[in-house]
């Protein structure tokens, strides 16, 4: 862009602008979006790779709005995060999840888990363990049942983060590490932390058949995460290639759209619990 001149740097500047007008417009939908029933999750599949079987997916939100279409969680979660309205949002996600759950419970459907992804300010919230409490009581769900994303850039507080995982794990509910890798937090905390599953950031997965050195950091990864008896969770494997390579290092479990895009709940309903 640079070499280009002053006049294209004037051009992205504008759009700059544009983007962020449409922020303040878009923030304005947003928060009518639950009331509006413009919201939905959309479900993606977590493979075992020894087996074959599913018994796990992964909760990713959708926002459809008659005004700007489907706009993807890229855009409006940032918007969310700024605003404060993730919380609402974070919390009616876990609400549709834990109803989901409670679902398929009730239909004898016993060993499924959905994850779902915390950010950083729902999981800062004071109330943030009494949260996932109430909803574990008032559906009555096994909490192994409810598995909690959080990426790194939740751990900012040591004393803090430790005192709501701990909480959270005598629930009993499965704590996973969200983009493995791509924070910039040192590793002291995978001995701290109660942590069930590390999730291998897809960039270390996309050329994983064709990069050595993509190869060696989600071994090392995995051989990390065993030493500390700990389960990996490959994100974005789009090829045969990438769960042949993942098999063989022993990763437990895959994700991506080799196997399946995030899909409507119909979608998981019917294929696998029919
Ligand atoms: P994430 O948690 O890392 O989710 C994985 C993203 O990768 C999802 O994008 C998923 O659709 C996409 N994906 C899955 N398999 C593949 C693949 O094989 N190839 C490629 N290229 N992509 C794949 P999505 O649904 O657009 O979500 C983007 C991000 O938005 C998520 O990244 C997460 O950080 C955030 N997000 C989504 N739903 C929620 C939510 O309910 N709450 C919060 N706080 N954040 C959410
Ligand atoms: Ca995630
Ligand atoms: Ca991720
Ligand atoms: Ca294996």
């Amino acid at each position: 862009v640079k070499e280009r001149g002053p006049s294209t740097f004037r051009f992205y500047h504008s759009k700059m602008l544009d983007t962020s007008n449409n922020g303040a417009v878009m923030e304005s939908h947003l928060r009518r979006a639950i009331e509006k029933n413009e919201l939905s999750i959309h479900y993606q599949p977590q493979v075992d790779l020894d087996t074959g079987k599913i018994n796990s997916f992964e909760a990713l939100l959708r926002w459809n709005n008659p005004k700007f279409g489907l706009v993807p969680p890229s855009v409006f979660i940032p918007i969310a995060e700024d605003s404060g309205l993730i919380l609402e949002i974070g919390d009616w996600v876990l609400n549709q999840v834990c109803i989901q759950l409670k679902e398929w419970q009730i239909k004898g459907f016993i060993d499924v888990r959905i994850a779902v992804n915390i950010s950083s300010k729902q999981f800062k919230q004071e109330a943030f363990a009494n949260a996932i409490r109430k909803y574990i009581y008032k559906y009555e769900l096994n909490p192994q049942s409810l598995e909690l994303e959080i990426t790194e850039s939740s751990m900012t507080n040591i004393h803090e983060t430790l005192t709501i995982l701990e909480e959270l794990k005598k629930m009993g509910v499965i704590i996973s590490i969200d983009d493995f890798g791509t924070g910039y937090s040192s590793l002291s905390y995978l001995k701290r932390y109660p942590i069930d599953i590390i999730k291998i950031d897809q960039s270390f997965i996309k050329e994983i058949e064709q990069d050595e050195k993509d190869e060696a950091i989600a071994k090392t990864i995995i051989h990390l995460a065993h030493s500390l008896g700990m389960k990996v969770i490959a994100e974005g494997v789009e090829k045969k290639d990438h769960v042949e390579i993942l098999k063989e290092v022993n990763c437990e479990k895959a994700q991506g759209y080799y196997f399946s895009r995030p899909v409507p709940i119909e979608s998981i309903t019917e294929m696998y619990f029919c």
